[in-house]
């Protein structure tokens, strides 16, 4: 890993003069933040990436959500992630084990700085404009400089401690998407074919039960945690294994300050119980373990930021295109899960479609802080359409038209809410995107 050189960093006075020492920095190693700072570094910018956890890879690592789901218009940096992580098609498992090293090999391979257990915890604002961050290091607090700031952290955190104006939670009551530990399982009989993604996935067990209703009738028993209708099981690389999408904490704001500690430990206790009921109930399941868990917190909604323009459930739905498209053909359900109860929270079964939808560069602009991009699934969306394009080849797209709108930001020396789209369409094409189709 590239070192810190003392003269790159600042040491941190709420008052001292900040100077651009990155051209670039991006907040958060998840999926769109990996994506914003290697193409931002392909653009020649001098590129710093903070992370505050012990490996890079976000949900798709530490959230162990080894299933990367959405599309987008072919080329790009998702390309390249996926066929980096041999991620066949939507529906394959990533090893996420692998990925962790794998995606730390890129970052590095593509001249991107990046910094491993260094949470961000202010950021710094002059004249309007975000100049920097300030980061928690083991030298104390220490402040990074920098010209143009990349909010990749999912929270939009970095955005908020700039002043960006945010929103929140469902329209009415104000409520999340339920957080979630994901695990998998392995010692299933390799003769089982139980797969569930959703719930009207429904298949018979051998002995004539249906197992959706299985589920429900045990969450009403109470044999399965509350809220708990559905235990979705999907494939990964193994017949032996299953990845378990199914614990469910409803009623948690992970930026309350002690929800997020509450949650873990009540989703932990529900894995022993969701594999109890496993092994009691469901042939070939009777001597499965966990083999693997999220490091942390699964957490599939927060902030928004109110951004230039905001992407509505209307738009995915009627498949809008943008003239300042910087995602093309984005696609996958408004999958909402219930923020007061289990399952789906608009349909019983299975999730709204939408039609391949553009995303414009203003989603991922804030209003009244200069030189500040978000990307990922805090950028300014409404409560359902973010239900769409939180999924994973989504954001890294995403993030890749965050980290080109930086480095050409720098380079015309235009301030991010001036950028001319012509320039930033014409470096995302350079980087193999598609923009605009027949259709
Ligand atoms: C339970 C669950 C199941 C899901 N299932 C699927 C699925 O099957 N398929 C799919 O495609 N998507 C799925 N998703 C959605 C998807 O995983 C996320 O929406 C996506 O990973 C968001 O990417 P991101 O880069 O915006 O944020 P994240 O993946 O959350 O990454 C944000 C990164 O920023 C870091 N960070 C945060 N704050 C700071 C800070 N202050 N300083 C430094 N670093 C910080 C975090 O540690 C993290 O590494 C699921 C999500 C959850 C929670």
């Amino acid at each position: 890993m590239d070192m810190i050189k003392t003269d790159q960093t600042i040491a941190y006075h709420k008052n001292a003069p900040i100077s651009g020492a990155w051209d670039v920095i991006v907040c958060g190693a998840g999926p769109s933040g990996i994506a914003a700072a290697v193409c931002a570094a392909r653009l020649g910018q001098k590129t710093l990436l903070l992370e505050r956890y012990g490996a890079v890879g976000g949900c798709l690592t530490l959230g162990h959500v080894t299933t990367i789901m959405g599309s987008v218009a072919k080329g790009g940096i998702r390309d390249e992630i996926l066929a980096l992580l041999s991620s066949k098609s939507s529906a394959t498992a990533i090893e996420s084990e692998d990925a962790k090293g794998l995606l730390v090999d890129f970052i590095q391979a593509n001249g991107v700085t990046f910094r491993l257990q260094t949470p961000v915890v202010d950021t710094v604002v002059s004249d309007g404009a975000a100049t920097g961050v300030i980061a928690q290091t083991q030298n104390g607090l220490v402040c990074f400089g920098a010209r143009r700031v990349i909010d990749a952290t999912g929270d939009g955190y970095v955005a908020a401690m700039a002043g960006c104006e945010t929103m929140l939670g469902r329209d009415g009551d104000g409520l999340l998407q339920p957080v979630s530990l994901m695990y998998t399982v392995d010692g299933v009989d390799k003769a089982s074919t139980l797969f569930c993604k959703h719930e009207e996935h429904y298949t018979t067990l051998p002995d004539g039960r249906e197992y959706i209703s299985l589920c429900k009738q045990a969450e009403k028993d109470g044999v399965l945690p509350k809220n708990v209708t559905i235990v979705r099981l999907y494939a990964t690389g193994s017949p032996g294994e299953r990845l378990v999408n199914a614990t469910q904490a409803n009623g948690i704001n992970p930026l309350h300050d002690g929800d997020t500690e509450r949650a873990e430990v009540l989703l932990r206790s529900q894995i022993a119980r969701i594999n109890q009921f496993l092994r009691a109930q469901i042939p070939g399941f009777e001597h499965i373990r966990t083999r693997g868990s999220a490091s942390t917190l699964g957490v599939r909604e927060t902030r928004r930021i109110k951004g230039r323009y905001i992407l509505t459930a209307e738009d995915l739905i009627e498949g809008r295109r943008f003239e300042d498209c910087v995602v093309h053909r984005a696609s996958f359900a408004i999958d909402i899960h219930n923020p007061s109860g289990g399952g789906q929270s608009e349909t019983d079964g299975r999730p709204h479609t939408t039609k391949p939808y553009d995303i414009p560069m203003r989603a991922l602009q804030p209003l009244h802080i200069e030189n500040l991009i978000v990307c990922g699934r805090c950028i300014s969306g409404t409560h359902r359409a973010h239900a769409s394009y939180r999924v994973m080849n989504i954001v890294m797209a995403m993030g890749q038209a965050a980290g080109v709108m930086a480095a050409v930001s720098n380079q015309t020396e235009t301030p991010v809410s001036e950028l001319d789209y012509a320039d930033v369409k014409r470096a995302l094409l350079r980087q193999g995107c598609t923009l605009h189709s027949a259709d």
